[in-house]
């Protein structure tokens, strides 16, 4: 396996990540473009348990919808690369930044792809746990794929490994803060859809949706707007289907909220692609 790493040649850094750094690869036989993550076999437990976690969940999944490990390979030094498809438009929120807030008919047709991810991991009992902009790729045939399962879990006989404070706070649900039901039925599954409504939101709005544009994010005005606020809805420019989709995602009693399978078949989703099922 070591081998075929010396038939990549890295052409630019990507992006920086949790402990590695993501590399723009080359095959030198056959010209095919990779990304390559690199972690370095040196860091911290924690991280090490990440990196495991995420080798696991990426030998398991086989999605249109997930982002494809084609190889993992370990050094003798402890390094650990994982050769992935590259996405060449980057993640969606450097997608945000640089070409502003997206259509509703481009946010149905993202939404949808995401989606189908979620309800793919969710039926292999694997919940994600960071759904945010910066975690989903994209490329310039508009395919949507999900990343970074460094947080990720896969639920085993009971819900017990998914109580460990992981993830991006801000993306989090509301009982995932709340004490009384964090410990008995909390769900994981149901906390991806939060993140998802809130990714999805902010892809239409332009900013983190529970702050002000340009807001700072401190820990006291995020938990506030988390578990005290009402939850965040769309403006009034967006489509009431849009607004009830949102409300489906968005809402605080997590026995509430939809699945992922029932989102997708949301008149918001199911509208715009009338041909394909
Ligand atoms: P994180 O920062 O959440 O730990 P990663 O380490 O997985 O994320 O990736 C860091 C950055 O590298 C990402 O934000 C993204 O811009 C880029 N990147 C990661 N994987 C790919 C890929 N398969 N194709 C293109 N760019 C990628």
């Amino acid at each position: 396996e070591d081998d075929s790493l010396s038939y990549l040649e890295k052409l630019k850094v990507l992006g920086h990540g949790n402990g590695g750094t993501v590399y723009q690869v080359r095959h030198k036989r056959t010209s095919a473009i990779y990304a390559l993550k690199v972690v370095n076999g040196n860091c911290d437990t924690t991280v090490r348990r990440q990196i495991f976690c995420e080798m696991e969940i990426l030998r398991r999944t086989d999605s249109p919808f997930i982002i494809k490990c084609h190889g993992i390979f370990e050094k003798p030094s402890g390094d650990i690369s994982f050769l992935m498809e590259y996405m060449d438009a980057g993640s969606l929120d450097t997608l945000l930044k640089s070409h502003g807030t997206l259509s509703e008919l481009s946010i149905s047709t993202i939404a949808h792809q995401v989606l189908d991810g979620l309800n793919y991991l969710h039926s292999q009992k694997i919940v994600h746990r960071d759904i945010k902009p910066a975690n989903l790729l994209a490329n310039q045939n508009m395919e949507v794929k999900i990343a970074d399962f460094g947080v990720s879990k896969i639920m085993s006989h009971s819900l017990e490994h998914c109580h460990s404070y992981v993830g991006t706070c801000a993306y989090m649900s509301p009982e995932r803060f709340n004490p009384d039901t964090y410990g008995s039925n909390y769900d994981g599954y149901a906390a991806d859809i939060w993140s998802f409504g809130l990714t999805i939101m902010e892809l239409y709005v332009g900013h983190f949706p529970l702050l002000c544009p340009g807001q700072k994010p401190d820990w006291a005005t995020l938990l506030c707007a988390i578990c005290l606020e009402e939850p965040p809805s769309l403006p009034e420019s967006a489509s009431e289907e849009f607004q009830s989709f949102i409300s489906c995602c968005l809402q605080k009693d997590s026995s509430k909220r939809w699945t992922a399978s029932q989102l997708l078949s949301h008149p918001f989703i199911a509208k715009n692609h009338v041909s394909e099922n």
